[in-house]
């Protein structure tokens, strides 16, 4: 019997979608997860796996409907010929399997095109280069007449297939400037004076003469959605919510339900930084109110009570998400089952979109599972009970150990988890009091949460452990995931030995802020003249020089990067971060390496020619690169010795003190631990996982 909460039954009634019914209001819209065309089998899985999650539509990411819609390097689902279906059709059967409507997204990608494989023109409405993320050198040439009908024979040959591989919703998108039908749309690309120009009627002929298709196609057998920009975000340049609004109220008779984006990805997709749960709100809720079809939206919901509140206010129809559905791909179940608390909460941190932008398989910071549904055998929610009397001790309460004793916890082994200090989380407790990433607490929360399920584990704080500690307590096994520290010495990319530092030299770490007790941490300390050399290129330094900038510390930030946190290049936040860290009044020096430390100034250097100068100085803090802290793992590593006489078995080192790297792959490494923990056969870093192997054509 299911035990929710009456004020969600809302979120569970059924929603006609055309000829196809939504068994609830839970709607996974398209997203992309860097697996495509590689790895289809593992891509089922994982959809597979939100569909038993409760999701009533399950979408794939975006699929490449012809060659001339081919975005290499990036690698999606492609639906360019018939030997693609296989591919697609094991994707519908999972997500079938699982439980759910499956929707494709059909996406002829235009300007966004390099075709860098199939090598074809890219086309767009008019001659300009292309607008990828690589500036790639190429332009798209403007379509002709029969540039048009060809491509409206490409879409209904595409839907015809997407319709034999088993899909009951099909996607025509024109969303994130990532769309032909999006280029038509925008004034900004779309300077045509013929009949696809001019008027918002005109710029939307296009899509609506694809939406005509595509119903005609469908036939009655399957749902047409559509996803449309509602605003580019650039004013009168772009797509504003005042023509999206003509669009729908000319085109709603075509789709069976719209699903209303933002206009680049970036903008749909923003950072929990830079853009708070449900921030689209009031211009959707205007927009819904011209359309007599259902529509989806997102906003990163993980609060069944904004949900609830989306659908009872008229705002959507039905709960679009994508990131939300990652973290937790059993979020309406357990919505159903009014397991609130163990609701999987997504941090908003865009480490998943990294994969994709990375050509990499998924991954993400709260669910450690997805993308390994299938390549490794992982469940988000189930793993194997135990299968021995051993008894564990993880020292250092970071996400590693946390999510180590989490999922051990949950195997039914006994556990204690140790932490120096008084705080659990490790480095998330500490960087969640940075400028905007509070959220990121959700991964100590969620765990921390969990962990009050098992009485098979118990946690103590303030306790230190030693060597003799670790040896002493009678545990089998022990696991070290004591984090890792920054470096002072200004080693890291650039760098690979110490930079020269004068005698009275003041130099910061991370660490030093991050303790929370640093005078120049602290509101109040008299101004500094700040210098931040960041090496590392995530975020953290632009963060620190933020968080320095709005303590009234003259910040400089010196870099041998082009950008400011580049590396987020792949978390869709550089472009804002730029503007984040001008607007705090933070010098930037981009392409320029710190070269000499001394009191009062600092040398820096062009990263190109060496030419070099001084600027004053009267701090420098160095974000280059950290060191394990794996003294204790060394030290019961050199007495292996005596373990069999202490009754230990294994040590093992997980997280940063086995090699510092991302708040996921600490999460990720604590639960590959609890994953291995007496499985038969060799340990999995000699097994590997489950791979796709290309299938050979004829040769000759
Ligand atoms: P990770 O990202 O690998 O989980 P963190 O740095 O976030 O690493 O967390 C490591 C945690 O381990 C910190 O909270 C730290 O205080 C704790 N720790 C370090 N050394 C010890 C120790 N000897 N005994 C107990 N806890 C420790
Ligand atoms: Fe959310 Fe981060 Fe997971 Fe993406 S990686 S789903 S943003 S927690």
């Amino acid at each position: 019997m299911s035990a929710r909460e009456a004020r969600y039954d809302i979120l569970f009634e059924p929603v006609q979608l055309g000829p196809v019914r939504a068994k609830n209001r839970f709607f996974q819209v398209p997203h992309c997860n860097g697996m495509g065309y590689r790895d289809p089998t593992a891509q089922a899985a994982m959809r597979q796996v939100k569909a038993e999650g409760g999701w009533a539509v399950v979408c794939t990411e975006q699929v490449e409907i012809h060659p001339s819609s081919d975005i290499t390097p990036f690698i999606e689902l492609r639906l360019w010929d018939d030997g693609d279906l296989p591919a697609l059709a094991r994707i519908a059967d999972a997500i079938h399997t699982g439980g759910a409507l499956a929707g494709i997204e059909l996406a002829h990608n235009g300007m966004n095109s390099p075709n860098l494989s199939s090598r074809e023109p890219p086309l767009g409405p008019a001659h300009l280069p292309i607008v990828t993320w690589a500036n790639d050198p190429v332009q798209a040439r403007m379509m002709s007449p029969s540039d048009l009908a060809d491509l409206r024979r490409w879409h209904r040959l595409a839907v015809r297939r997407a319709l034999s591989a088993g899909y009951d919703l099909v996607y025509v998108y024109s969303g994130h400037n990532l769309s032909v039908l999006h280029h038509f749309l925008s004034r900004r690309y779309n300077q045509r004076t013929d009949a696809y120009g001019g008027s918002v009627a005109n710029r939307a002929r296009l899509l609506a003469e694809i939406l005509e298709d595509t119903r005609e196609e469908c036939a009655g057998r399957a749902a047409v959605a559509c996803r449309l920009t509602v605003d580019e975000g650039i004013g009168d340049e772009g797509i504003t919510p005042g023509e999206a609004a003509e669009v729908i109220s000319l085109l709603d008779h075509l789709p069976d339900v719209w699903d209303l984006v933002l206009g680049s990805w970036e903008l749909d997709s923003a950072t929990s930084r830079f853009a708070a749960e449900a921030e689209r709100e009031p211009l959707i809720a205007g927009l819904k109110q011209l359309s007599a079809k259902p529509v989806i939206g997102v906003g990163r919901f993980t609060s069944p009570d904004t949900m609830a509140r989306q659908v009872r206010a008229g705002i959507l129809d039905m709960i679009g998400a994508a990131r939300p559905s990652i973290a937790d791909p059993f979020l309406p179940a357990k919505i159903e089952a009014g397991r609130l608390d163990d609701i999987r909460e997504c941090i908003g941190c865009n480490i998943c979109i990294s994969g994709d932008m990375t050509m990499s398989p998924i991954r993400c910071t709260q669910n450690p599972a997805m993308g390994e549904e299938w390549r490794r055998g992982w469940h988000p929610e189930r793993i194997r009970p135990r299968e021995s009397e051993a008894s564990v001790l993880i020292v250092g309460a970071g996400p590693a150990g946390l999510e180590a004793a989490r999922a051990l916890g949950q195997r039914g082994y006994p556990v204690v988890l140790t932490e120096a200090t008084r705080e659990l989380g490790g480095r998330v407790s500490r960087e969640a009091s940075l400028p905007g990433l509070a959220a990121w607490r959700r991964v100590a929360d969620y765990r921390l949460g969990q962990l009050e399920h098992y009485r098979n584990v118990d946690v103590y704080r303030e306790s230190e452990i030693t060597t003799e500690d670790a040896l002493g307590y009678g545990f089998t096994d022990i696991l070290v995931a004591t984090g890792a520290r920054w470096r002072a010495d200004g080693v890291g990319r650039w760098h690979t030995s110490a930079i020269p530092a004068a005698e009275g030299a003041s130099v910061l770490t991370p660490d030093d802020l991050l303790a929370g007790d640093h005078p120049l941490g602290q509101p109040g300390a008299g101004p500094q003249r700040i210098l931040v050399f960041d090496d590392d290129h995530y975020y953290l330094g632009g963060v620190l020089a933020e968080l320095l900038a709005r303590l009234g510390h003259e910040v400089r930030l010196v870099t041998p990067a082009p950008l400011v946190s580049a590396w987020t290049a792949h978390t869709l936040e550089v472009g804002d971060i730029q503007r984040r860290v001008r607007e705090a009044g933070i010098t930037v020096e981009p392409s320029r390496v710190l070269t000499a430390l001394g009191p009062g100034e600092a040398r820096t250097a062009c990263a190109f020619t060496g030419s070099e100068s001084s600027v004053p100085a009267d701090t420098v803090l160095l974000v280059t690169a950290r060191l394990p802290r794996d003294d204790l793992y060394l030290a019961l590593a050199e007495r292996q010795g005596e373990w069999p006489e202490r009754g230990v078995r294994s040590v093992t080192c997980v997280g940063d003190a086995w090699a510092p790297a991302t708040i996921a792959a600490a999460v990720w490494s604590g639960r590959r631990y609890a994953e291995d923990f007496d499985a038969p056969g060799p340990p999995s870093r000699d097994r590997g996982y489950r791979r796709e192997y290309t299938a050979l054509g004829t040769f000759g």
